[in-house]
């Protein structure tokens, strides 16, 4: 049965690919006439990647197959896959809207999750101060799927990451870049990796103060922060064990102490100590291994400290580090944070 029921809404992914035609996707995104016929292709720029730097015929659809390809940028895959990456969602959600979109006789309202439900999943998911989302129990999908694309075309020379300190290298190690299409439109995107480093989603960051009704950060709608700790999969795994791994709670933390040279550093992306966070932190340590804590200075980072430490107590070495006259790590200058932490180098 080709029919897969999760969360809520049913939708048929075979059917899906099947009958939704990639001349009404094209037509749809305002991309059909910008083709051109050859036999049973569609050809053109790639709406994909940054085109003009290519070939224009680099991106074909075979309207026959139902499947487009660019020798460009190597992207292919049916109707399916060009939304995932044009609209940058994950095929379920891909499905659901070309479904909406195409197959409006399924039956869509009759199973939706309840309103309250669906504004809890979203404030969970888009807040990073909220409390930990909840992780699916075994026998639901895998946590965090890898993704099957990547964000191109980000914009690494954004005013913003130099507003924030950041320079090229730094920009470059964590692959940060202003993003204009998406789902991320218009945000800071920074590619998120679980504990194996396979790239499993973006954060957004609204560069500066959000408007009104838009979060300072988005996470995809099916991401589970709390089963990632931020940068871990770039510690190297002898240096967590001997030095122990700094704990902060957001990027621009690790972004900050990595430019310090402070390689062993993770984020919770949030104030809690998540159990599947912890479970990664106490398996990077090791037994009576060592965590040291620098949260922000304010009250929501202080009383998360309190509540860390009371966590780990007993099962790793906690030190807790104060900030002195700074708020928060990203106001530490580079010989303030070696000093501090000079006992986790
Ligand atoms: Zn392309």
């Amino acid at each position: 049965m080709p029919a897969k029921k999760r969360g809520g809404r049913w939708v048929d992914f075979r059917q899906v690919k099947e009958q939704v035609r990639f001349e009404q996707v094209l037509q749809y995104y305002g991309l059909l006439d910008g083709l051109r016929r050859k036999g049973e292709e569609l050809v053109g720029y790639c709406p994909l990647h940054d085109e003009r730097r290519y070939n224009k015929d680099a991106f074909s659809v075979n309207t026959a197959r139902n499947i487009f390809h660019c020798f460009a940028c190597g992207a292919s895959g049916n109707v399916l896959d060009f939304v995932c990456q044009r609209e940058n969602l994950e095929p379920r959600e891909a499905a659901l809207a070309l479904q909406d979109r195409f197959l409006s006789d399924q039956p869509e309202a009759a199973n939706e999750k309840r309103p309250r439900q669906r504004a809890k999943e979203r404030e969970a998911s888009q807040t990073p101060e909220a409390p930990a989302d909840r992780v699916p129990a075994s026998g639901e999908a895998t946590v965090n799927p890898p993704l099957t694309f990547e964000l191109k075309n980000l914009d690494s020379k954004h005013p913003y990451l130099n507003d924030r300190g950041l320079d090229q290298k730094t920009i470059a190690t964590f692959g940060l870049g202003y993003c204009n299409r998406g789902l991320m439109q218009g945000r800071i995107v920074i590619p998120l990796h679980n504990e194996r480093g396979e790239l499993v989603g973006y954060a957004g960051r609204w560069p500066g103060e959000p408007p009104e009704g838009e979060p300072k950060y988005k996470f995809p709608p099916k991401f589970h922060k709390s089963a990632v700790l931020f940068n871990l999969h770039r510690v190297d795994a002898s240096e967590a064990e001997d030095k122990g791994l700094i704990l902060v709670e957001g990027f621009f933390g690790v972004f900050h102490l990595w430019k310090a040279q402070f390689y062993n550093v993770v984020a919770l992306m949030g104030t809690a100590l998540t159990p599947e966070q912890e479970g990664l932190l106490l398996a990077a340590v090791g037994e009576r291994g060592k965590v040291v804590l620098l949260l922000d200075k304010d009250e929501p980072g202080q009383e998360a400290t309190a509540r860390i430490v009371e966590q780990l107590v007993g099962k790793v070495y906690v030190r807790v580090v104060d900030l002195g006259e700074a708020s928060e790590p990203e106001e530490l200058s580079v010989k303030q944070a070696q000093e501090l932490l000079c006992f986790a180098r």
